[in-house]
């Protein structure tokens, strides 16, 4: 959403609530949104402020998702939310000249009295995204041989890996 920012810079309101949905696959940001094996069932919210500082305008905000996935190890379908809070400095289009590009990470632009924060809730929040998921930490995942869940049992599958200290035992018992 483009959140018109005229009334912060003339001083009128000091405060401006943020607090509305964005879609995270139906617009095109200029990246990638998709992720393997993850689907956002709902649009992302927004929920945060942007304060006239005195000086400076800030921005705090929390983008939220809720999402499904499969856990890496079992294949497990898993329902997950996930949510980043970042923070900018706001500043009119053209007041940044010397910035180096790891301090224009810290700002975020107006253009034409309008700030455009979807991508940049976007961009944070998969930046931040986990990687794989887990239905559980110690989720013991699918036997390699015969596909079973581990998590509900042994499978009586033998172990690849044997000790080879009872290796050799079993070399003893087999003479
Ligand atoms: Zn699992
Ligand atoms: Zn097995």
């Amino acid at each position: 959403m483009a959140i018109d920012m005229r009334t912060v810079l003339s001083g009128e309101v000091a405060k401006l609530a943020l607090d509305y949905d964005f879609s995270l696959t139906e617009k095109d940001f200029g990246f990638d949104t998709n992720i393997d094996g993850v689907v956002f069932s709902k649009p992302a919210h927004v929920n945060g402020e942007i304060v006239n500082m005195g000086g400076y305008i800030g921005l705090t905000a929390t983008v939220s998702v809720s999402y499904s996935a499969e856990c890496a190890r079992c294949l497990k379908p898993l329902e997950r939310d996930f949510e980043v809070t970042f923070e900018r400095t706001v500043v009119n289009r053209g007041e940044l000249v010397n910035t180096s590009e790891d301090e224009a990470d810290d700002y975020i632009q107006i253009v034409d009295g309008m700030l455009e924060l979807d991508s940049v809730a976007a961009e944070q929040l998969l930046m931040e995204f986990p990687m794989k998921e887990l239905c559980s930490d110690d989720c013991k995942g699918l036997c390699p041989k015969c596909g079973k869940d581990l998590n509900e049992g042994e499978c009586g599958c033998p172990t690849k890996e044997i000790d080879p200290r009872l290796a050799i035992l079993q070399k003893l018992l087999e003479k």
